[in-house]
């Protein structure tokens, strides 16, 4: 008896020796392809400057001046990478924003005085969850696509116990918070926006990502009122047992889903089935809804396409079915399969061609429908299957100058009051009081079997640290 647990101790002992010898062999790689990396980036940035000069009238003199600029602020930036970037590296601010997996909050860099958002999760919810691949892909995204339609990522760092994304912030709140305050946009407001949404989508797509997980409270506003898509990867999927009852040829059952709405206009509530709501009814419970929803850790099914509800296999497309959803919210006041009880959301969703419908009353032009039923149905025939253009097309879009979109002035221009002002954002309590990290991260190498999964995470944006350097000089 002894021997065999002296056995097995021995065997458990050497499955943790090979995950950690695999850990050290992975962080090793890691870190010469990073640092092989940043070489060649070196070497691009002069060679870019290099060019640009080369091809100006700018004096011999001030050439080699901008030069040595650069390989100052090269130098510069390779002892910063050296420096561990930690927590306590920034004053923590206020919450605003909290999820399933951690909180959003303002914070300041403390040696620069910078404004940032910075976003943490924690590590064994992650891994309890089975979300590693997810927070593994937002990181990779933000750090990979750099586009105006994407909020930019500066920092990403880890803990013991948390991982840590340090982003801009955007204090004109999200579009959740502006549909929830006014109900309805116009149609000119909403082209404005969803256009916008095309050009942040398609940049992603252009970078093979999807995101899955688009819908209005990752849509995020600037000071001017201009949209950046947020929030990859951590797609909050539904509960995958009860997904899996989901069928498109089950015969429909009357008591558990009916029409949207029967003949005078009203809507089923269909979590007491007796009960009938008017569109301006089903305005008001969506509304009440809409934080609960957003805040649980499901989330909200709302925008999700039909086949990544029925797990068929899916591709960019269902990025696409979302817009559309998004677009059916905004002009009509609340998404288009909305139920109180989100599994009748799903089942609505897949049985889209009994449920989407627009209430009697709705104004909308001939060509936002148009649109909308080319978002919401099947895969086959969506708007978007063949690329963003076929979108970019549409009629409802005449006249959108797609390349100033990001110049010209926003459709709607949110109150901010200074770079901390947090009016555009829910008020949230604190849980745990905003204590210093103890200790910060562990000077020596963390390879603990829950560390293995976040190999890989840090990363340190050179224009930040550029925008970084310029600040706590001027300042
Ligand atoms: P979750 O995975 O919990 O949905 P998000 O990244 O969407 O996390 O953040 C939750 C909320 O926090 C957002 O809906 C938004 O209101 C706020 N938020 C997130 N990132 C930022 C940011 N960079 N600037 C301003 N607000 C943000
Ligand atoms: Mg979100």
């Amino acid at each position: 008896m002894e021997g065999e647990e002296r056995d097995a101790e021995e065997v458990l002992g050497s499955t943790l020796t090979l995950e950690r010898v695999a850990a050290a062999k992975q962080f090793i790689e890691n870190h010469y392809k990073n640092q092989m990396k940043s070489i060649q980036e070196r070497k691009e940035r002069r060679w870019v400057l290099e060019r640009k000069l080369a091809s100006s009238d700018v004096p011999r003199e001030e050439q080699i001046n901008l030069i040595k600029d650069l390989e100052r602020t090269e130098t510069e930036f390779m002892r910063l990478r050296r420096h561990k970037i930690c927590v306590d590296d920034f004053e923590l601010l206020t919450i605003i924003g909290r999820g399933a997996y951690g909180e959003v909050r303002l914070c300041r860099e403390k040696k620069s005085g910078n404004i940032y958002a910075m976003k943490k999760l924690k590590k064994s919810e992650m891994l309890s969850r089975g979300q590693v691949e997810h927070v593994k892909a937002e990181r990779n995204l933000l750090a990979e696509v750099a586009s105006h339609c994407i909020v930019k990522l500066y920092y990403s760092f880890q803990d013991a116990d948390y991982l840590y994304l340090i982003m801009e912030y955007l204090p004109g709140g999200d579009m959740m918070t502006l549909l929830m305050r006014e109900d309805t946009l116009s149609e000119n407001v909403a082209r404005f926006y969803i256009a916008q949404s095309v050009l942040a989508i398609e940049s992603i797509h252009k970078h093979n990502y999807i995101h899955r997980d688009i819908k209005p409270d990752n849509l995020l506003l600037d000071k001017d009122g201009h949209m950046k898509l947020s929030d990859f990867g951590l797609c909050k999927p539904l509960d995958c047992r009860t997904l899996s009852t989901l069928d498109e040829n089950e015969v429909m059952d009357d008591e558990c889903i009916r029409e949207p709405m029967d003949i005078d206009g009203r809507f089923a509530d269909t979590a007491n089935g007796s009960s009938w709501r008017s569109p301006r009814e089903q305005l008001q419970h969506w509304q009440m809804n809409r934080r609960k929803l957003a805040f649980s850790t499901v989330g909200t099914p709302d925008y999700i396409a039909p086949e990544v509800l029925l797990k068929k296999g899916y591709g960019m497309e269902c990025d696409w079915w979302s817009l559309g959803a998004i677009m059916y919210e905004m002009l009509v006041g609340y998404p288009p399969f909305y139920s109180d009880d989100p599994m009748t959301t799903c089942r609505k969703i897949v049985h889209w061609r009994h449920h989407l419908k627009f209430p009697d009353d709705s104004k909308l032009s001939i060509e936002a429908r148009d649109l909308i039923c080319g978002l919401l149905c099947d895969v086959e025939h969506r708007l978007g299957t063949g690329g963003a253009p076929q979108i970019k097309s549409h009629p409802w879009f005449m006249g959108t100058e797609w390349d100033k979109l990001y110049e010209m002035e926003a459709a709607f221009k949110p109150e901010v009051n200074g770079e901390l002002d947090t009016q555009n954002f829910m008020k949230f309590d604190e849980i745990d009081p905003p204590t210093p990290a103890k200790g910060g991260p562990s000077r020596k190498m963390l390879l603990t079997p829950k560390d293995l999964n976040f190999v890989g995470y840090t990363y340190k944006n050179f224009d930040a640290i550029k925008a970084a350097l310029r600040n706590s000089s001027s300042g």
